[in-house]
């Protein structure tokens, strides 16, 4: 088996915003919905007109998916390209980024399904089901002998957790298996995760039990430490391999990767007048970002990294995290990136709200 070559195609960065609607609580304050979404033009704007605040900004994104928008059409319009470029053997990697509470997790795994209909997915069923299913319809169809695979872990203070790992290392409420695990160097500039278990999926109902057991695994974890899942990340990678006949006989090994990673609460990152933090000032290429006691490093580090493939620079930071060292292989150089922002449009979340949009256009 020989690996094929791909053409490069250079750095592929595509950034999208997505609005929720107003949640019941909101609505039943009465909060004023302070964004607006032009779904054809690409544009949010941020209008607020008080006798104190004047705010009118717009801000243009590759697509924007306002409050209507269903997860169908976002995953149609916007991820199954990307699917199609890992089915052609590329690397690629959708980040969900935002403040908690915006629907991230919503956007990646989508809300609890019941029973699964064949055929049409329910409503709420997110991007990871639906990529499942792509990847599988389409291999199936090509009548091809594959395999697909599915890792699933979380980073918390640059310390990876597999969520994946068997139930018999869970012990109780100072549970071993919250061990975390290393990242090693392959020796090649590459790394892998010893260990880390690896699911393989050959329907795409038997995602759901995945993304259960993970989410189970994440949800212990709450209990003992508050608040972890909004300060850690999840990522969630699909690969394939799959097995071609080239004309002359040859056997070529396809091999695409996916990851789906569904970010740390933004809030966690760019705060802006928090006085009680001590403040300190990083730069990031053209923006600033103001980072409070509370960093965290992998998300300031992905927009180094982002903003470095993008500007072309140099040095690409992928050493300064463990979550750029472990997308290093699907970040930049042959790869194709999609960042999905996520906001609330109500007036309560207005200031987090403008801090991502400051971060997801300029990560542009
Ligand atoms: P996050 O992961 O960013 O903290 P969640 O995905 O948990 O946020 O979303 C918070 C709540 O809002 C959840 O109850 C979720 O079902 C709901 N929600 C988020 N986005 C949408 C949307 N586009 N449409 C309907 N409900 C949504
Ligand atoms: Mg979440």
């Amino acid at each position: 088996w020989s690996s094929n070559i791909k053409p490069d195609r250079g750095v592929n960065v595509e950034v999208i915003l997505r609005c929720r609607p107003l949640n019941d609580d909101e609505k039943q304050l009465k909060l004023p919905v302070v964004i607006s979404c032009n779904e054809g033009k690409g544009e949010v704007s941020v209008v607020q007109n008080t006798a104190y605040k004047q705010i009118d900004k717009t801000f243009s994104f590759d697509k924007v998916f306002g409050p209507t928008s269903r997860q169908k059409e976002l995953f149609d319009e916007a991820i199954s390209p990307i699917v199609n470029e890992v089915l052609e053997g590329y690397n690629c990697t959708i980040f969900a980024y935002g403040q908690t509470g915006t629907g991230k997790t919503y956007t990646m795994e989508g809300g609890r399904v019941g029973e699964v209909e064949s055929g049409e997915f329910p409503s709420d069923v997110g991007i990871i089901p639906r990529a499942v299913q792509q990847i599988l319809d389409v291999l199936e169809a090509r009548n091809e002998e594959y395999s697909m695979k599915v890792t699933f872990l979380e980073l918390y203070n640059e310390d990876i957790m597999d969520l994946l790992a068997p139930d018999e290392s869970l012990n109780g409420p100072d549970d071993k298996s919250r061990k975390p695990i290393a990242l090693m160097e392959d020796g090649r500039g590459g790394v892998f995760i010893r260990g880390l278990e690896q699911e393989v999926v050959c329907t795409a109902d038997g995602i759901y039990k995945i993304l259960e057991k993970g989410s189970a695994k994440r949800h212990t974890a709450d209990s003992l430490l508050n608040m972890q899942s909004s300060r850690s990340h999840t990522i969630f990678s699909i690969t394939i391999h799959v097995k071609e006949s080239s004309s002359n006989g040859e056997e070529l090994m396809k091999c695409g990767k996916l990851n789906l990673v569904d970010l740390a609460g933004s809030e966690n990152v760019v705060r802006s007048g928090a006085k009680e933090y001590m403040i300190s000032v990083v730069f990031i290429c053209q923006g600033r970002v103001r980072e409070a006691g509370e960093i965290n490093k992998s998300l300031l580090t992905l927009g180094r990294v982002i903003n470095a493939l993008v500007e072309h620079s140099g040095h690409v930071p992928y050493r300064d995290s463990k979550l750029t060292r472990l997308l290093r292989d699907s970040l930049g150089g042959n790869t194709k990136t999609c960042i999905i922002a996520t906001v609330s449009p109500s007036i309560h979340s207005l200031e987090e709200t403008l801090n991502t949009l400051d971060y997801a256009h300029r990560a542009k």
